[in-house]
């Protein structure tokens, strides 16, 4: 008898897509699998073809012969280019009304033009974001798609089923048209940025304010971790800085060099909030402190650059020192998931695609980086007002940040006073004091532009454009 048609294909079987098949086969679907070199498919068919229904495929040809109709396949493969070239492989072999996944981190700009592409030929193009790295993809990712309302009814329930799993919720649901699932994967990447910034501040200022060791600052964030700072990222810092170098027996983070490395989805959310016109200033301090840190030339010249000379706290002020620090690390936290989720709004405005907030917020609270229990106040902000100008102005996270406020101002102002770099904090503050002020010094900054360009400016007690016959200072 003939085999059944697999339900869903995955092609490109490097580690996410080898995760995924076997994440669909464990949920009992049929999946037929391709990948450009061959023996990759047989490796993943001989280790862990017994955990379902695997059919390995040594063609493109064969793997879209193997699927039913209308097809569901996700590619699985590098980013950029390679994505272009299998999409136009498989793009004559498919049928009206098949939906073409892509899985890789794309930029949504990208993912518009093949969404296009592949519409006018009557197939279904999904890009969606991935979250949650191998070891997400095979347990239960945060899955972020695009494309048509169609594609979502054929695909969703198949993707909401493989997907992680909170208080009984998948976090999966359909983003938005076109590119809205890439958009809101770049852009939950610019966010885990942030975190990870700030954190690291946090990290910088017990150590090297505070006087703390690692494996004492690792108990801090234990216990950090066991209130409203719960979170996979806090979790994972605690276990990064209680861990000892086996060759050395040093404190692991005294052995890594200090650079850190970056792919890129960070990059590519603060040019596009550039375009947009959005102030993710955390998310670009987040990728300029990286880039920072990867400048040795730079640094090497600087180190002798004169710096403050009381460099530690006093032992009074360290007391509450780290209960400070965690006011301050909360209150940023939420200026930065406040400019990523602004940007959102920005790009579906933009681009019209209607995304939900509080959706997004309810997709990342499994399966992905940024996962905390933080993200489920999110999510009620957003319940009771999906259009509100800001999360800051939710009751919730106003009452966090008017009772950490204080604290904030200590831990910046202490951390310039020591001469311990905290652009992450301090530029939270800077944009929480901004939203505040009633009056902005933008009002020079006008006269200045008309001053010298003859921009002109608006005024505050009439309508219209007006310029001054300013007279050159003599
Ligand atoms: P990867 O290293 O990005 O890509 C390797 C895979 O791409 C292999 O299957 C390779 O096939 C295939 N490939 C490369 N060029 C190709 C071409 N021209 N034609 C056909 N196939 C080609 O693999 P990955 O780390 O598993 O990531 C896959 C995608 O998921 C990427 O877009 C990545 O950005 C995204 N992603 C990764 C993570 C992660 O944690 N790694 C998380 C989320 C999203 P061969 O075996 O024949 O070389």
């Amino acid at each position: 008898t003939a085999r059944p048609l697999a339900q869903i294909g995955v092609t490109g079987l490097a580690v996410m897509g080898r995760n995924l098949a076997r994440n669909f086969a464990r949920h009992g679907y049929r999946v037929a699998v391709h990948n450009r070199t061959e023996a990759r498919t047989r490796a993943l068919v001989d280790e862990f073809g017994g955990e379902g229904d695997f059919t390995a495929t040594a063609s493109l040809e064969e793997f879209t012969a193997a699927l039913e109709r209308p097809r569901r396949l996700v590619i699985m493969v590098k980013a950029g280019q390679p994505t272009d070239d299998v999409i136009d492989e498989l793009v004559p072999l498919l049928d009206e009304g098949d939906v073409v996944v892509d899985g890789g981190n794309a930029h949504f700009l990208d993912t518009r033009r093949r969404e296009q592409a592949l519409r006018e030929r009557g197939l279904h193009f999904v890009g969606s974001g991935v979250s949650g790295g191998e070891q997400g993809a095979l347990e239960g990712p945060s899955i972020m798609p695009g494309g048509s309302e169609e594609s979502y009814r054929v695909l969703g329930p198949l993707l909401e089923d493989i997907a992680a799993q909170v208080d009984g919720r998948p976090c999966c649901t359909h983003v938005g048209p076109d590119g809205a699932g890439h958009f809101v994967k770049m852009v939950h990447n610019g966010i885990e940025y942030a975190d990870m910034q700030l954190i690291a501040e946090a990290y910088d200022l017990l150590r090297h304010a505070g006087g703390l060791q690692p494996p004492e600052i690792a108990a801090v964030f234990r216990e950090w971790n066991g209130g409203r700072l719960e979170s996979y990222l806090i979790g994972i810092t605690a276990d990064v800085l209680a861990h000892t170098d086996a060759a050395t027996g040093r404190p692991f983070v005294d052995v890594v060099l200090d650079r850190a490395e970056q792919k890129g989805t960070g990059r590519w959310t603060v040019q596009t909030a550039l375009e947009l016109g959005v102030p993710v200033s955390g998310i670009a301090e987040a990728v300029f402190a990286r880039s920072l840190s990867g400048h040795a030339e730079l640094r090497k010249a600087s180190a002798g650059l004169p710096g403050p000379t009381e460099t530690w706290l006093d032992s009074a002020a360290s007391d509450r020192f780290a209960e400070d620090v965690e006011q301050a690390l909360y209150a940023s936290k939420i200026v930065a998931y406040a400019q990523g989720f602004q940007q959102i709004q920005a790009g579906s405005d933009e681009y019209g695609w209607r995304i939900d907030p509080g959706a997004m917020a309810t997709i990342w609270r499994g399966g992905c980086i940024i996962r905390a229990r933080f993200l489920d106040r999110i999510r009620a902000a957003y319940e009771g007002d999906r259009e509100r100008p800001s999360l800051l102005t939710d009751e919730h996270f106003l009452q966090a940040l008017a009772g950490a406020q204080s604290a904030w101002r200590r831990v910046v102002s202490t951390a310039a006073q020591l001469g311990v770099p905290t652009p992450g904090f301090a530029t939270a503050l800077a944009y929480y004091d901004s939203l505040r002020a009633r009056v902005l010094p933008a009002a020079l900054i006008q006269g200045q532009r008309d001053f010298f360009g003859a921009h002109t400016y608006r005024r505050i007690d009439r309508d219209g454009s007006f310029h001054t016959r300013w007279e050159e200072p003599g």
